[in-house]
């Protein structure tokens, strides 16, 4: 399961060495590059199953090395920036990063954003993305007649929520900023409606926590979004 091949972008060395490392030990194959334009030049010729891409990059933003690689593949591609870089994150995540590392991260983490990356991945090849039915642990949507169900039972959403569900479960795994959200449900960027997105996540997690508890499901990103998490 972990013959995957993972580039890692990274131009600080001493992190560069600490990804690849650990990549090897994992049994993951992996290519490394320290710019951008070879970052491009990678994706475009070995064709990788995930890209680990650290935004501050000496030639181009890695913003724009995002628009280039999505402008041909969706390979999922994992954002790693200092503290200091917050806006450029979700920027990277608008324009098409499914996940982010923050700097200093520890292996653990790296690892654990593979995984879950691996899950979308799989989900991603696999015949769910085209599925009518949605199911995610405990979690059923039925998309044809726009029912969703937890641990059998059918929860009793209002249109917005169920379309946030919706929105949510077709992107397992992909972290979805607040901005993405807002316009897809409401079809507007207006900043306000972080605040109303708030409050109906809040009544959405409610209603799916009568069961297990939705925090296995929704995952919150302070000041970044949200994201559902595969359960298993
Ligand atoms: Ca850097």
């Amino acid at each position: 399961m972990n013959k995957l091949l993972i580039l890692a972008v990274e131009d600080d060395v001493p992190v560069l060495n600490l990804i690849t490392t650990t990549l090897k030990a994992q049994g993951y194959r992996f290519l490394s590059a320290q710019t951008g334009e070879a970052a491009v030049m990678e994706t475009a010729s070995h064709n990788p199953d995930i890209v680990l891409l650290d935004l501050g990059l000496p030639d181009l933003d890695g913003i724009e090395v995002i628009r280039r690689i999505r402008s041909w593949s969706n390979v999922p591609i994992i954002v790693i920036s200092a503290r200091s870089e917050d806006t450029d994150k979700i920027d990277a995540l608008d324009a098409g990063a499914d996940d982010y590392l923050t700097k200093p991260f520890s292996v653990e983490e790296l690892l654990a954003r593979l995984r879950v990356t691996q899950r979308r991945l799989a989900l991603m090849q696999g015949a769910g993305a085209q599925e009518s039915v949605y199911q995610n642990g405990e979690l059923k949507i039925d998309y044809a007649s726009g029912c969703a169900y937890f641990g059998g039972e059918e929860l009793h959403l209002t249109p917005i929520e169920y379309k946030l569900l919706c929105l949510l479960a077709k992107n397992t795994g992909k972290v979805l900023t607040h901005k993405y959200i807002t316009q897809s449900v409401w079809g507007s960027n207006w900043e306000n409606d972080v605040a109303s997105l708030r409050v109906f996540m809040a009544t959405l997690r409610k209603k799916l926590e009568k069961g297990s508890g939705s925090t296995r499901y929704i995952q919150t990103h302070i000041g970044v979004g949200y994201r559902m998490l595969r359960v298993e």
